[in-house]
């Protein structure tokens, strides 16, 4: 359930503690922060059960929202973002993420973090759509290995004059990166953890004598009833000195939060446009900074029409209307992607990239299933979202024995075409394979020789497998995507697929 529908006040807060300045003012301070993040790409809005099916965000929703909460302010305001803006629509994927950096332009965004899908096209790519930027895309835990220094495209922070109030702004970039991005692109740079990573930026940005210091970081972390404060966003909250930070936009977790940690507010208003985070930062006369929270949802059918921006993505718009229309097929059940959920959509598209690549086993990531198949018609746009990367299908020759190590190095909750697999404890209670057959029950021979068809992100030895990294193998050509297509267009339809559950999955 949401709770945002009303302007609601969550917290009010006051903490003591020096700011980053520590010069005495003479006249108390107001500025309003409005933070979104996980944008993928959603120039359009999008619909939800908790919205009771009315569209929620888009480039329109979110403008309307962001300036009403300008004006309704009358207070000096900074527009931050979280990051992963660009990966995830036919929209903004059709041209690398081009319109979604036209749209947090004419948003007049003041910063955001750099996400690690941001990264998803190269470095090259980034550099494209940092270049149209009018506002300042940040890193500053994201350093070279050969010389230590920061890459280009890691800027570590800003510093922004609005009215006679100064903020730093510095940015922050998930340590997950290197794991979910390709290692080829990732390989030249570390990601530093917590306040280390960030030590040097934030003294440059002291140095400044901000009135208010802000972190925007594509990095989770949160405090939940259940589980305590937690997170990478937390540890960072913790370690760093005391009044040194006033706010931290997170990123990366597409969920709502709105924690605080060590007097510091960590928010994020849920991905893909469905919310704004709105903060109001206080400091008075004697240096204590205070601060309200809340959370608003810019709906789209009451947002003021903008036909200026309409006009600036029309053409992205009718480009992925044109290849996202077409019809691919009908399914009859919604189709999780959820790791956990019935694993149907994710064994269908292991059993379609091992289709494509005419191979003994397929095997498909589980974090490359990125949304459900509702039912209904489905169009190639559908497709898209559950598999959006661009990855494409290669193929190897392996043997048993190597099957075996890779299902050994893959996630439990992987996705195999044609194996059975049956994991058990050792006994120090760590999860191990007890045995890996094919469906039909014949045995995989050490020595016997195999094929497997997988894309090309666990190839370059994503997720950890670098077993895959060292095989020799061939690109089909194919992308996950279209051989996704041309499987549900095989099928007959109403598609109607059996649950499969994971063999010997406890
Ligand atoms: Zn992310």
């Amino acid at each position: 359930m949401r709770f945002s529908y009303i302007w609601l006040l969550v917290l009010l807060a006051v903490t003591s503690g020096n700011l980053a300045a520590g010069d005495s003012i003479t006249t108390p301070l107001h500025i309003r922060v409005l933070a979104t993040h996980d944008f993928h790409g959603n120039l359009r809005p999008v619909t939800y059960d908790w919205s009771n099916k009315r569209p929620v965000g888009g480039a329109t929703g979110l403008k309307s929202m962001l300036d009403d909460l300008e004006t309704a302010c009358r207070c000096i305001t900074f527009r931050i973002d979280g990051g992963d803006q660009m990966q995830g629509t036919l929209e903004s994927n059709l041209t690398q993420g081009v319109p979604v950096v036209k749209m947090f332009n004419y948003l007049e965004l003041d910063a955001a973090a750099v996400g690690n899908h941001e990264l998803d096209w190269g470095v090259d790519t980034l550099l494209a759509r940092q270049s149209e930027a009018k506002y300042a895309w940040l890193a500053a835990n994201v350093y070279r290995d050969d010389d230590g220094s920061r890459p280009v495209w890691a800027k570590p922070y800003t510093i922004i004059e609005r009215d006679g109030v100064k903020v730093g702004i510095i940015g922050y970039t998930t340590i997950s990166t290197p794991n979910t991005q390709r290692p080829q692109t990732t390989d030249p740079y570390e990601f530093r953890s917590g306040y280390e990573g960030i030590r040097t930026a934030l003294d440059a940005v002291w140095k400044e004598k901000p009135d208010f210091v802000i972190i925007t970081a594509h990095a989770a972390g949160e405090c939940k009833d259940e589980t305590g404060c937690a997170g990478e966003m937390v540890k960072l909250a913790n370690e760093l000195p005391a009044g040194s930070v006033q706010l931290i936009v997170g990123g990366h977790a597409h969920d709502y939060t709105n924690s605080v940690v060590q007097g510091i507010p960590i928010v994020r208003a849920g991905a893909y446009g469905q919310g704004v985070a709105v903060v109001d930062l206080y400091r008075s006369t004697d240096n204590k900074v205070s601060f309200n929270t809340s959370n608003e949802v810019p709906y789209a059918d009451t947002a003021r029409p903008d036909p200026v921006l309409d006009k600036l993505l029309a053409s992205s718009m009718t480009e992925a209307d044109t290849v996202g229309k077409r019809q691919v097929a009908t399914v009859a059940d919604h189709l999780s992607s959820l790791r956990d959920g019935d694993r149907r959509l994710g064994y269908l598209i292991a059993d379609a990239v091992r289709d494509s690549g005419d191979t003994d086993i397929g095997l498909q990531n589980a974090g490359g299933v990125r949304a459900d198949m509702l039912p209904g018609v489905i169009t190639y746009s559908d497709v898209f979202r559950v598999t959006p990367f661009g990855n494409v299908v290669m193929r190897l020759a392996v043997t048993g024995r190597q099957i075996r190590q890779i299902v050994e190095q893959a996630y439990t909750d992987d996705y195999f075409s044609n194996l059975d697999i049956v994991y058990g404890t050792d006994s120090a209670d760590k999860i191990r394979v007890d045995s890996v057959t094919f469906s039909d029950g014949s045995p995989v021979k050490d020595d016997g020789h195999y094929t497997l068809a997988t894309n090309d992100y666990l190839v370059d030895g994503g997720d950890g497998m670098t077993i895959l990294k060292n095989l020799p193998s061939t690109a089909t050509g194919i992308t996950v995507l279209d051989a996704v297509v041309k499987k549900l267009s095989a099928l007959p339809s109403p598609i109607s697929l059996p649950v499969r559950k994971q063999a010997g999955q406890k």
